[in-house]
């Protein structure tokens, strides 16, 4: 019997607000990390995601947690995406009690932001640009923050935040706690554990990269014109989908003529403002909505339950993308379709992703009725963790929505 919460030392206040949502048996990475952290242990933790990371930090936050001045938190979260931090935020507002939350992010007015931290912030959940930018308005100090959570810190890395991440490390307090989450270790994340940590316990769960294998992959030969009529179908069979474009306007497009053929569909892009990608969403999460059409930055971190299936619509662009992508579906031991759709000219290069990643299947000819999926569009679905970039590249890391990254795989907008 692995151990409870209770067990693992959480406060009964967390335990009983825990056991309230169905939370009552610790996941891996909790069961591995609860424990240390509420010790004040320096936290290192590999995961991937889904698994739960949120509660392995949140709980000895939410816990320890000290009482906040006004303009000082006590405790700050860093993520890379405002969904990210509002899926934890909200959350961590399941079981804080008396904490008070607060959020730091970009794309939305400052007034409520600023508000709250006059009030008193105890656990600040915050994208290094707008959180730089509060402080700098001298609206958030955090010369009290002794415990720090650096969420998705590879992710951070992808996007170009581990210089600011650097900066605001520096401005907490020297005796603090230091969590930080990744479903990779290496690189950048590797010296930010070296630089920022203090004799982290390392605890690591699963494998390196999303076990691919948990859904059904299948690559299909479809000609280009062919593309939208199959994603139609595809999703109708289906139930609740995410398709993958690689821009911005393709993504606009797909999801216009997916709209036209009777299939309700929202783009999600960073080209879209924030109430539009929340309330795309929102609808996707609730049903109303069945195919979300989203670039790889703009999905980063979409965590839906119940999405019957990944449509790669546009290949994607090497096999860590692809198990990122096929990662929105069969999750938590759901089952979930993974659907590649292949032009001839595309074949040698699907092959040789296909093997980084033990994926042996052959190119078919499309065979919708594979998909078919009793009852689960019937199931409502509920956000958890929400997609969407923060920023959108990682050479302007502030506003950057008009700049162009370099390169030929990212010369177009995501
Ligand atoms: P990660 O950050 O690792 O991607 P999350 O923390 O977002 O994963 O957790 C994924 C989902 O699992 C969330 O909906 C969360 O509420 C749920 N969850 C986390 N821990 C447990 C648990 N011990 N029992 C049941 N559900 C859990
Ligand atoms: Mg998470």
């Amino acid at each position: 019997m692995p151990p409870t919460f209770a067990q693992l030392g959480a406060p009964s206040f967390i335990v009983s607000a825990l056991a309230e949502r169905g939370i009552s048996q610790p996941f891996a990475i909790q069961a591995a990390t609860v424990a240390d952290a509420l010790a004040g242990r320096d936290v290192c933790g590999r995961a991937p995601t889904g698994s739960g990371k949120t509660l392995a930090f949140g709980i000895p936050l939410v816990a320890r947690v000290g009482k906040a001045q006004p303009h000082k938190p006590r405790a700050l979260v860093l993520a890379p995406t405002r969904e990210l931090a509002d899926q934890i935020k909200t959350e961590l507002c399941t079981f804080a009690g008396k904490r008070r939350i607060g959020v730091a992010y970009g794309g939305v007015g400052y007034g409520s932001q600023i508000g709250s931290l006059r009030r008193g912030v105890d656990i600040l959940v915050a994208c290094p640009g707008r959180l730089e930018d509060l402080i700098s308005q001298g609206q958030a100090t955090l010369s009290a923050v002794d415990k720090v959570v650096i969420d998705e810190a590879d992710r951070m890395a992808d996007m170009g935040f581990i210089p600011a991440v650097r900066r605001l490390l520096d401005q907490t307090a020297a005796e603090r706690q230091t969590m930080l989450f990744s479903a990779t270790l290496d690189g950048d994340v590797a010296m930010l554990t070296r630089d920022y940590q203090r004799d982290p316990v390392r605890h690591e769960v699963g494998d390196e990269t999303p076990d691919a294998r948990a859904a059904h992959h299948v690559f299909w030969s479809v000609a280009r014109t062919d593309r939208t009529d199959i994603c139609a179908e595809a999703i109708d069979a289906a139930g609740s989908t995410v398709v993958f474009c690689r821009t911005r306007h393709g993504c606009d497009r797909v999801a216009k003529q997916l709209n036209r053929r009777g299939i309700r569909a929202a783009a999600l892009h960073g080209g879209r403002s924030q109430p539009q990608r929340t309330r795309a969403l929102a609808e996707f999460a609730a049903g109303e909505v069945q195919a979300l059409v989203a670039t790889d930055v703009a999905a980063r971190g979409i965590h839906v339950e119940g999405v019957g299936a990944v449509i790669h619509y546009d290949i994607a662009v090497d096999h860590k993308t692809y198990l990122h992508r096929s990662g929105r579906t069969a999750r938590a031991g759901q089952s979930g379709v993974v659907v590649s759709l292949i032009q001839p000219d595309q074949v040698t290069e699907l092959k040789s992703m296909q093997r980084k990643m033990g994926l042996e299947q052959r190119v078919t000819d499309a065979d919708v009725t594979a998909l078919r999926q009793p009852a689960r569009t019937q199931t409502r679905r509920r956000t958890l963790e929400r997609p969407a970039a923060e920023h959108q590249t990682r050479h302007r890391p502030r506003n950057n929505s008009r700049s162009r990254p370099k390169g030929r795989q990212r010369s177009a907008k995501r």
